[in-house]
Formats: structure tokens, C-alpha cells, sequence
């Protein structure tokens, strides 16, 4: 295994990593969240290689709880390697059933900056079939212990799209919401108007750090505060709704 080529483990403080994908064009970023006696996953990645072998001397002894932010291909590519999933109901189906094409997915991650790893095989690569143990609706908490993130429903990216916020640390962790980089809302399962929605009802949480599903992570809810406006000012001007364009700001683009 070359596991540590392709993941790349980074403390964010002593009991919370990020797990980055930065070999590949997208940089898809999975996270843990350590607490005494029970581990969160939020994501387990592209499916490249599995995510367990990098996070397992770290989970040791622990109950391990996996919270998937939404159900795209890069975000739930070790699924089938995990007991215990949590998901929108929205998607509940699409772990089982993937809305794009095995091709279409192939594609996209063949769009890698560096060579696979050794072992890996794109013929033989193949989306997870594995249903949820629990569906949320949003609003729910997830108690590790001490830790306890506040389930946040935010569809706009995709219908059952999932935001998870620890107040004790003021950690956004933002799925595809929110990101440095192309914020994707113009295919079919996107709603422009409820992306704008969800991302103006995180303005009131008190932030310290947002950690995006791709690309930097230590985001400020500058970023947050800025994208909101960008939204604001395409519904203003009545843009907001699926035309084929990409509109850009600074530190993010909104392709509609
Ligand atoms: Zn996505
Ligand atoms: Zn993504």
C-alpha cells in the first residue's frame, strides 16, 4: 500500500485531522473528529484508496461514526468500508443508486495532478453500494462525548446536502457549500435559489474556522460573508437560475 501518497493526514489541533486528497485536480478534504470514547468521520473520500488504513492508528479503541455531508462520488468513495453511516434522507437512495454514470465518474477523476497510487486501477474502480444506518432530516446533534456537532440542513449543491457545526470550537465543517474554488450549482440536482438560502442562514453561527470539502482549509467566515454576497447580488440581479456561466469573485467562482 502507498496510502500515504495519495492521503494526506493534518492536525487542525490535537484531536481533530484533516484528511486531504491534493494528489487530484479537486483536493477533496474527509475530516476526523476525536473525542473520548467515540470518532466522527465526516466523508470518507474519492475511494482511491481506502481512508480507513490512514485514520485507524488514531481510532483505536473508539466507536467510529461516519457523517456523510452530501453523496457525491468524491465525498463517499470508502462507504462500503464503514458499519455505522449517517446521511440526509434526501440522498438516502443515491448511496445505493449514484444519479451519474460510472463513466461520468471516471472521467472527473481521471482529472488527477499526480499518478494514482501503484495499486490502484481505474477499471476496477467502482461507486459504493452501501446503505445509511441512520437519516437525518437536519437540526439533530451528534454527541461523541464532549464533542457535539449541530446537524445543519443547507440543500442548494444538492438536495440533502449536510453542515456540521461544533459551537464549543466554532468549526464549520462545509461540505460543498462553501470552499475556496468553483462552487458548483448548475446541474439538474442543484437549486441556485436554495444555495443562496442555506448559505444566508450560517451568517448568525459564530465561526472561528470553516473547513470546506475541497481545496484550503482554516477558511474565515470572511469567505462565508463574501460569498453570501455574491449570491445576493446574482438573485438581485436576476441571474440566479441554471445558464451555462461562471461567475467570479475573489477566492471563489459560482458556476450556474
Ligand atoms: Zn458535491
Ligand atoms: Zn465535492
Amino acid at each position: 500500500m502507498n496510502t500515504n501518497c495519495w492521503f494526506k493526514l493534518i492536525k487542525i489541533d490535537n484531536d481533530t485531522y484533516a484528511i486531504k486528497e491534493d494528489s487530484h485536480s479537486e483536493e477533496t478534504n474527509s475530516y476526523l473528529l476525536l473525542d473520548e470514547t467515540k470518532a466522527l468521520l465526516i466523508d470518507t473520500g474519492m475511494g482511491v484508496e481506502n481512508i480507513f488504513d490512514v485514520i485507524k492508528d488514531k481510532i483505536k479503541g473508539k466507536k467510529l461514526i461516519v457523517a456523510i455531508t452530501h453523496a457525491h462520488w468524491d465525498h463517499i468513495g470508502s462507504n462500503e468500508d464503514f458499519d455505522f453511516i449517517m446521511i440526509h434522507e434526501a440522498e438516502a437512495s443515491w448511496l445505493n443508486n449514484f444519479p451519474i454514470s460510472l463513466t461520468q465518474v471516471k472521467e472527473e477523476l481521471l482529472k488527477t495532478n499526480l499518478p494514482f497510487p501503484k495499486d490502484f486501477n481505474i477499471e476496477n474502480y467502482k461507486l459504493p453500494k452501501k446503505e445509511a444506518t441512520i437519516y437525518l432530516k437536519g437540526e439533530e446533534i451528534i454527541s461523541l462525548g464532549k464533542r457535539k456537532l449541530k446537524v445543519i440542513h443547507t440543500p442548494g449543491h444538492s438536495p440533502g446536502h449536510l453542515i456540521f457545526y461544533e459551537e464549543s470550537r466554532k468549526y464549520l465543517f462545509s461540505g460543498d457549500l462553501i470552499y475556496k474554488g468553483e462552487l458548483d450549482s448548475y446541474y439538474d440536482s442543484t437549486e441556485p435559489l436554495l444555495y443562496r438560502d442555506s448559505i444566508n442562514k450560517l451568517l448568525p453561527l459564530d465561526i472561528k474556522y470553516i473547513f470546506g470539502g475541497h481545496h484550503d482549509l482554516f477558511l474565515s467566515k470572511d469567505l462565508l460573508i463574501n460569498i453570501s454576497k455574491a449570491f445576493n447580488y446574482l438573485y438581485e440581479n436576476k441571474l440566479l437560475y441554471h445558464h451555462d456561466k461562471v461567475y467570479y469573485f475573489k477566492d471563489f467562482s459560482i458556476r450556474l
